[in-house]
């Protein structure tokens, strides 16, 4: 019997709208507003507490103390009522393990009263902390030596939601995840000490700028993900990607996206449902989805919300991944978020858009229309240049992952080398600061008070570099290296952390400079102009991925770290170490439990790769190759058996290769030396595997291959 029938594409390609998904809430009759109907966001609080009960919470919050009982336990049974109306039966502390997911245990909100029946019950206590039994979750040895269970605590700034599901619904509380030493645990915790970093840096920082009104600042993210979306009956047909995530094998399909026809192109209709459905529920969420549109590649997405602060906005993230892997079911799609699903066609990412805003509204990376906005733009600006600089290999490391080896440095995506494109006129303006033109204080000068300032923004906004990997974009960094997959906490740490140190200095030398010179921008133009020279290398306005820049970055001593096991040991550098203990975000012991943890799944999802493609080789195409070959040999077609048969002799041999590096895993090297073994030594033997495969699945009769072809997967919609 034949392994394959071709009608089981055409059965791929059908689809029907799932009921109830379709032309169902008409968003603009009264009533039927879905956005934040699942949230208990500030405003369900206020409505549902007693007046004095919210203005005492308010101030607690606000304060940052720990909230007394009576109070936690009000909070409590607002939410627990709120939620059991919308149907929830069961509670969750949701968190942020260091697996880069999340993590929930749902309990009942029900107890036995002792007479047969329950009574709903939900306390203060269990809202505030929870100790899930989680001891089997990566934390790099930081408990190990300890306590082995660690408690999660609610993140009062990140409102609970409710999760549907068609059989009752459950509450979920974002938490933080934390050791019973104190020590985080998870991704929340530092992203959250970060943000109180850069906003006390930043606050000083304005004051000496002038600004006595700002009393804190936010961090601000706003993540364009990128997915594809593929029929699941390939998916399922697919050991490579339930297992990896990724095709392990498969050749490059005669048609590409060469073509460039579905990059913004029109969206399939399955798709489209599935993505409207799937911004339907992340509204429901209070998830602000702004926009949608097709990517590059075949089959390729993208979805991006509106920014908001880094807390929420990491939260809102994940949930972004969740909901888009659950709703791609609902319509026999299966959404990948993998960096590199496909070899030979583009990968995903997530641009992190970046900026600081004060608690009045105001953007600190916005250009604005008086000289007093442009020296305040200017001086956060630089701030940043320095920090990406300064820790240029730090920022790499955030990025660093399995899937993304296949993604940075390549062809498509931002170069492993870390750089800023500022755009033409911006660049001008540093360079007009270093050369001290602007001291000539007349209409037209940048600087100058009272004259024409910097010049119209957007900045650039034409000439947009998508090779950049930390770009400019008129009023925020775009830092487009992060993975599709990705939890963007640590990313985001870190840009926080390390500009909160570049402020703090910038700062420091400005309010020297104020003692001797009398106005802001006499004292400012010296500490911008010393702050460009000593960083300017990391700007850089041309092509990242041709081959002169990497010659060009190498002179101006920028770092290139090509592989994960090369930019994770930035994770525990001494500069990281230093920052991070001066702004109290992450302890030294912290940071090496991030190293480990990162360097121990490295090593993990690239055994699970190898042992994949070892099986899938020697169980699935070595066997189709053998019988192609015994068919032409029974049919007497000479001019193709010495061919096959070469091909299959090759194939044996490398899949022999494999199974030995699969094998040979070095014992007590150390987790690093054992990254870079699975690096060196099975990386290559499964990419000579799959290069004999991809061959074979060349020639090999159709019916006798048992994998589905990228020619199917990525243009059967
Ligand atoms: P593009 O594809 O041109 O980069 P998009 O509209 O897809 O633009 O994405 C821009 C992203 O930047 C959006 O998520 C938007 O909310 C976000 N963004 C805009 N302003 C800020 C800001 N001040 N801070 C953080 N993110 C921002
Ligand atoms: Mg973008």
């Amino acid at each position: 019997m034949s392994n394959r029938v071709r009608e089981r594409n055409v059965t791929a390609a059908r689809w029907s709208a799932n009921g109830g998904a379709l032309g169902v809430s008409d968003l603009t009759a009264p009533g039927e507003e879905v956005f934040g109907s699942r949230v208990f966001s500030p405003v369900v609080l206020k409505q549902r507490l007693p007046k004095t009960v919210h203005r005492q919470l308010m101030r607690t919050l606000e304060k940052g103390e720990a909230l007394d009982p009576s109070l936690a336990d009000a909070v409590a049974s607002a939410m627990r009522d709120w939620a059991m109306e919308l149907g929830c039966t069961h509670y969750t502390h949701w968190f942020q393990p260091l697996t880069g997911s999340t993590a929930e245990k749902h309990d009942s909100f029900y107890g036995p009263v002792g007479d047969g029946t329950a009574i709903a019950e939900f306390s203060g206590k269990e809202l505030i902390q929870g100790e899930p039994d989680a001891s089997s979750f990566p934390t790099g040895g930081i408990r190990a030596t300890f306590e082995a269970r660690g408690y999660t605590a609610w993140d009062p700034t990140s409102p609970a939601f409710v999760l549907d599901n068609p059989n009752g619904a459950l509450l979920c509380i974002p938490t933080a995840f934390a050791s019973w030493t104190g020590e985080a645990l998870d991704t929340k915790i530092p992203l959250l000490r970060s943000m109180d970093a850069l906003s006390r840096s930043a606050v000083a920082a304005l004051k000496l700028l002038g600004d006595e009104e700002t009393n804190r600042v936010f961090t601000t993210v706003g993540p364009e993900q990128e997915y594809f979306l593929i029929d699941e009956q390939y998916y399922f047909e697919r050991p490579d990607l339930v297992n990896t995530g990724r095709t392990l094998f498969g050749a490059k399909p005669p048609k590409g996206h060469e073509l460039d026809d579905h990059y913004f192109g029109s969206i399939p209709e399955r798709v489209l449902a599935c993505m409207m459905e799937t911004e339907l529920e992340l509204a429901k969420l209070g998830v602000p989805i702004k926009t949608r549109h097709n990517e590059v590649a075949p089959a390729q997405y993208e979805v991006a919300p509106i920014f908001e602060n880094s807390n929420v906005g990491a939260d809102h993230q994940q949930l972004t991944m969740q909901v888009l892997q659950n709703v791609a079911r609902r319509y026999g799609l299966v959404c990948l978020i993998h960096e590199k699903p496909f070899a030979g066609v583009n990968g995903s990412g997530k641009h992190n858009n970046w900026s600081m805003g004060t608690d009045g509204g105001e953007n600190l990376l916005e250009p604005g229309a008086t000289p007093q906005d442009n020296l305040q733009f200017l001086f956060f600006c630089s701030a940043v240049i320095q920090a990406v600089d300064k820790h240029q290999g730090l920022l790499r490391a955030t990025v660093a992952s399995v899937g993304q080896d296949h993604r940075l440095g390549a062809n498509e995506a931002p170069p492993a080398i870390i750089s800023i494109f500022l755009g033409g006129e911006l660049e001008r303006v540093f360079t007009a600061i270093e050369q001290g033109k602007t001291s000539r204080s007349k209409a037209g000068s940048f600087l100058g008070l009272g004259s024409a300032v910097l010049p119209p923004i957007p900045l650039d906004s034409g000439d947009r570099n998508r090779t950049s990997p930390f770009a400019f974009t008129g009023n925020k960094f775009e830092f487009r290296a992060p993975g599709s997959s990705q939890s963007i906490s640590f990313v985001n740490t870190v840009l926080n952390t390390v500009v909160a140190e570049a402020i703090d200095d910038l700062a420091a030398k400005l309010k020297k400079a104020q003692k001797s010179k009398r106005s802001l921008e006499a004292a400012l133009t010296p500490v911008l102009k010393a702050a460009w020279k000593e960083h300017k290398r990391v700007v850089f306005g041309g092509d990242g991925y041709s081959e002169a820049w990497h010659k060009e970055a190498e002179g101006r001593g920028l770092k290139n770290l090509r592989t994960t096991p090369d930019a994770l040991p930035e994770i525990i550098a001494p500069a990281t170490i230093k920052v991070f203990n001066k702004y109290k975000v992450l302890s030294k012991r912290e940071l090496e439990s991030r190293f480990e943890v990162a360097a121990e799944q490295y090593v993990t999802n690239l055994n699970i790769e190898g042992e994949t493609a070892a099986s899938i080789a020697r169980t699935m195409l070595l066997p189709a190759s053998t019988r192609h070959l015994a068919e032409l040999r029974s049919a007497e077609v000479p001019a193709l058996i010495g061919e096959t048969s070469e091909l299959v002799d090759e194939f044996v041999k490398a899949i022999l290769a494999l199974e030995k590096a699969n094998e040979g895993h070095p014992a007590r090297a150390g987790v690093l030396n054992h990254a870079k073994y699975m690096r060196d030594k099975v990386i290559p033997a499964m990419d000579d595997a799959r290069e004999v495969a991809d061959r074979l699945e060349g020639i090999v009769a159709d019916d006798l291959w048992p994998l589905p072809k990228y020619q199917e997967i990525l243009f059967i919609k």
